[in-house]
């Protein structure tokens, strides 16, 4: 839950204006807006990585305002991918999962598993610069389903993808949320991923929230100009 957070940045800019969110359990929740109306900077501060300048941050009926992105439990996904580049797809994997004190024979399995579930079996000595675009992609979503986290967070994961790549990716990101049921964060300003994606979308415009509601609700009524106009025509 987050209630009335508002992020200031030091020029006193208000990025993120008293934004109230509730997401459920299991839920799958886009969040949609035009470049600079604070999606990533929600993002952000719902995984530690920015501090919150008014608010609170309620995770399981427990305030984590302080805690850190470790505390948090948080796996993220981000456009640019951010692997390790000297270390192979294998230690990649590995990398949280030591840092977590995980004990080395769970480790293995835990990384085998998820490999075979993304499809990177073959894959785990390779390095990221021997990887395609999209098996990059791949890695970093196993970098985040191998910790098992409390929320998956994510930030345009598809947009540095050709086109192909962005369909198929996207229904592999579909099926992990059904098969692992777990509560995802995505945050995209392309309205198709939000539609397809989304059991919830939640349109944000300078920094406040327009409109929260299921993909057919927001579709059919739409609650102002803005935000019809953002989710245009159904996939
Ligand atoms: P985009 O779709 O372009 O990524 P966004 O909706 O994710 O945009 P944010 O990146 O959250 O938007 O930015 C919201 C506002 O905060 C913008 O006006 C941006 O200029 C400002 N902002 C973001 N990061 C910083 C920063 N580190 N310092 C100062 N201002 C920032």
């Amino acid at each position: 839950i987050l209630s009335g957070i508002t992020k200031k940045y030091n020029d006193n800019s208000l990025a993120v204006d008293n934004l109230n969110l509730e997401i459920e359990k299991g839920e799958f929740l886009v969040l949609v807006g035009p470049s600079g109306c604070g999606k990533t900077t929600t993002l952000r501060m719902i995984a530690g990585l920015e501090k919150i300048t008014d608010g609170t941050l309620v995770f399981n009926n427990e305030i984590i305002n302080e805690m850190s992105p470790g505390e948090r439990k948080i796996g993220m996904v981000f456009q640019s991918y951010a692997l390790y580049p000297h270390k192979n797809v294998y230690e990649n994997l590995a990398f949280g999962l030591r840092k977590a004190k995980v004990p080395k024979d769970d480790m293995n399995e835990m990384i085998q598993q998820t490999a075979r579930m993304l499809g990177l079996d073959g894959l785990l000595k390779r390095k990221p610069k021997h990887l395609s675009g999209g098996q990059r992609q791949r890695v970093a979503l196993a970098r985040a389903i191998v910790k098992q986290p409390n929320i998956f967070l994510f930030d345009e994961p598809l947009s540095n993808l050709d086109a192909s790549l962005r369909v198929s990716t996207r229904k592999e990101i579909s099926k992990l949320h059904q098969q692992l049921q777990s509560t995802m964060i995505y945050v995209t300003h392309d309205q198709v991923e939000a539609m397809t994606l989304g059991t919830k979308i939640a349109v944000m415009n300078k920094g406040k929230l327009e409109q929260i509601d299921t993909p057919a609700n927001i579709y059919k009524n739409p609650r102002n100009t803005f935000v019809a106009s953002f989710i245009g025509t159904p996939p």
